[in-house]
């Protein structure tokens, strides 16, 4: 079974647009959504839950109001300035509280309860594109790692039950904790780039990443037509490090009109952007096919 990411080093460059096109060709595939902060691949995917699973991660401080005598201890020793005390009690404030629980340990009164947290849900859902894994943490919330091992590991179980032959995964923005979770134990990683000086930037931190994690990586240069200079120069990085370029998208008003109508792009269209896209996708399988050979 291959497991094929599709990252982006930034948001804004097509990755959920490429995305959801390649669930759209591929064929007995688990579609997995681990942009679990932000995730809009369900926007095009529309999926219909079969089960919705809290994510309980760490845990928070709850006042008992009546035992709380409003000594202060709790406001005095939180570092983190998340505990306020007035004539009726302590007030936790959520967007500030890290869940330390020194409040909890000092409180003379044994008047905070510290209770697991719910940060979010995921869930399991039908798309007509086959079976999805998908999730969504709260504003604010951490331990998005976490939950999109969680979601990998749910991905991998559902692929062994349903005997598919892919899990094709929207990875998170950035080089940060989730991706780095979400690149452990992906077979192939997919990056979209877009040719602007930060796309480039981001291009060079991610293979830099995927190098370290030793993941064979190639690339789709979207919005080609953007800026030619620097498309030119993502093509000699590319060819430098020995990185296959799957395709370069024009910048195609489709991608928006596809999404408007909740479609993926080569269900939308048969233009010329739809045809470049099941190339990359049939150079990819091969990429794919040959990684697992070497
Ligand atoms: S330390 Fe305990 S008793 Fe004192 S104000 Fe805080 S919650 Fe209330
Ligand atoms: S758990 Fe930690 S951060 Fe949250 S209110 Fe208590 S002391 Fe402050």
């Amino acid at each position: 079974m291959h497991e094929i990411l599709i990252i982006s080093g930034k948001g804004g460059t097509g990755k959920t647009s490429v995305t959801a096109a390649f669930a759209h060709i591929c064929e007995n595939a688990v579609i997995c959504d681990l942009d679990v902060d932000a995730p809009d691949l369900h926007l095009i995917l529309q999926p219909q839950p079969r089960q919705t699973t809290e994510f309980i991660s760490g845990f928070e401080p709850k006042v008992v109001a009546e035992k709380c005598t409003s000594c202060g201890t709790c406001e005095q020793m939180c570092r983190f300035d998340a505990i306020k005390v007035g004539d009726e009690g302590a007030v936790v404030d959520p967007i500030r509280c890290e869940g330390c629980g020194v409040c909890v340990y000092f409180c003379p009164e044994k008047a905070i309860d510290f209770i697991p947290k719910h940060c979010g849900d995921w869930s399991i859902s039908d798309t007509r594109f086959g079976t999805m894994a998908h999730a969504q943490l709260f504003p604010g919330e951490e331990n998005s790692g976490k939950l999109v091992a969680l979601l990998r590991t749910q991905a991998r179980e559902l692929a062994a039950s349903e005997g598919a032959s892919l899990i094709l995964s929207d990875g998170p923005p950035g080089i940060g904790c989730p991706v780095i979770s979400a690149l452990s134990g992906t077979n192939l990683a997919v990056m979209v780039t877009e040719p602007t000086p930060s796309g480039i930037h981001d291009l060079e931190r991610v293979v830099e990443l995927c190098d370290y994690f030793k993941i064979p990586t190639s690339v789709i240069i979207n919005k080609c037509d953007l800026n030619k200079t620097i498309a030119g120069d993502i093509r000699t990085f590319c060819d430098k490090k020995g990185i296959c370029v799957l395709g370069e998208l024009p910048h195609d008003p489709d991608f928006v009109n596809a999404m408007v109508q909740a479609r993926a792009i080569t269900e939308f269209s048969q233009g010329s952007t739809s045809q470049k896209l099941r190339e990359a996708w049939q150079r990819l399988l091969q990429q794919a096919a040959e990684s697992k050979a070497a």
